[in-house]
């Protein structure tokens, strides 16, 4: 693979594949990480000379432009962060983007509008994806591949635009695949790992590749019910998916024939209904219960303060941790403290702590904690868990010589 440093970039268009997917409330991003994880290769990339062409997705629009998911505001912070104009077309490969691109000079920096607004980007037909990548091959000379969150998809921005241009591998990447490498080969022992997040299915599977490789798996966020169902409990309204409760069970089964300990909450906070996150207002219901006394009807989401204590006690000898998804809502102040309770617990070890995924990243920061008291704070949380399960990422395969 080749790194920025391996392209001629002076007076160049270069694309740049960014993740630029942060949550927005209304147009106000309320956490920037992603933006600051990649405004070192594309700062790196102005010095040199380059006319960078910055592009990403935005959430799930559906193939056309829609103003929720619109890039703008991104533009904005981008350029507060790298102290200089970043321009913004209001299109991803129409006038608007060919006059922008157009128009750049040396050392200067453009966003294109969000790159699924357009069908082809995420298009299952090769044809389709490859016709809205020769579009977007027309708007540079060199390709740099930075968005992590993004290389598990085979999008035409992520898969087919590397085989059309000269291209290398951005500084964040690069970093990403080192800090996967140490989760992978040669592991500092006790490994333990922590999941959550809503996902469930998406985080099931990776579940089968750990197994050959942790110590402990902890288990916490929606996923626990499905746990704490496969247990023989009822858990009331909370997410579960009933379907995974055979796998769920032969992963319990195959981890205590292999020595990997299953960590399963024992108590849970529940709600008879959603919170209300935006306003924070308070929930008259709030209760706390045994997993095996979930009332009907009752939404499970949080971890409870046992549990937060055991999952403690769980990560306190660890010399190495992966942890990806939140343990609750944590965006609601009710249901926040399992996951405050396990990102102070990965700050209290003394491993190489590891935090993936766009939500968990964000939580870290919204609840107040020292980003620089993690090992590291990935941008990518499906890109990380397909990695891990030992899958070949297209977008990490594209940027291959
Ligand atoms: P990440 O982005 O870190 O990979 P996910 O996207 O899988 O994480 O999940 C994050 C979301 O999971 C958060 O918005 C949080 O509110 C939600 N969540 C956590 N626990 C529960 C639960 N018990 N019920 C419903 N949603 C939950
Ligand atoms: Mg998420």
């Amino acid at each position: 693979m080749k790194t920025i440093e391996d392209l001629e970039v002076s007076g160049k268009r270069v694309f740049v594949r960014a993740d630029l997917n942060v949550p927005l409330s209304g147009d106000t991003i309320t956490d920037d990480g992603r933006i600051r994880a990649v405004a070192p290769t594309i700062a790196k990339l102005v010095e040199r000379g380059a006319r960078v062409v910055v592009a990403s997705h935005l959430g799930r629009p559906k193939g056309e432009p829609d103003p929720k998911f619109s890039l703008a505001p991104v533009a904005v912070r981008l350029g507060e962060i790298l102290g200089r104009p970043v321009g913004f077309a209001t299109d991803t490969v129409g006038d608007s983007a060919k006059a922008t691109v157009a128009a750049l000079g040396d050392g200067e920096v453009t966003l294109l509008e969000n790159l699924r607004f357009n069908a082809g980007e995420t298009a299952k037909d090769d044809a389709e994806r490859g016709a809205f990548a020769d579009q977007l091959a027309a708007l540079a000379d060199l390709y740099v591949g930075d968005g992590f969150g993004a290389v598990h998809r085979k999008h035409a921005s992520v898969y087919d635009l590397p085989a059309r241009l000269p291209h290398a591998v951005g500084d964040l990447i690069a970093t990403e695949v080192g800090v996967l490498k140490r989760l992978t080969e040669d592991v500092a022992r006790p490994y333990v790992v922590v999941l959550g997040g809503s996902k469930v299915s998406d985080k099931v599977g990776v579940i089968e590749n750990l197994l050959g490789k942790a110590d402990r798996i902890l288990i916490g966020g929606g996923m626990m019910y499905t746990f704490i169902a496969a247990q023989g409990h009822g858990v009331g309204g909370s997410l579960l998916q009933e379907d995974q409760i055979p796998v769920v069970q032969d992963y319990l089964k195959r981890g205590a024939e292999q020595g990997v300990e299953f960590v399963i909450p024992l108590d849970t906070a529940v709600s008879g209904s959603f919170p209300d996150v935006k306003t924070g207002a308070p929930v008259e219901d709030f209760a706390v219960v045994d997993v095996d006394a979930i009332p009907d009807g009752a939404l499970g989401l949080d971890i409870g303060p046992k549990t937060a204590q055991l999952f403690a006690e769980k990560i306190a000898d660890a010399k190495t941790v992966f942890w990806n998804g939140p343990m609750g809502v944590f965006e609601h102040p009710a249901f926040a403290d399992g996951t405050r309770a396990v990102a102070q617990a990965l700050i209290d070890s003394d491993a190489f702590t590891v935090v993936g995924g766009g939500d968990s990243a964000a939580a870290v920061r919204t609840l107040g904690f020292d980003e620089t008291k993690f090992g590291h704070i990935s941008t990518g949380g499906g890109a990380s868990l397909e990695y891990l399960e030992g899958k070949t990422l297209p977008g990490l395969a594209a940027l291959e010589d």
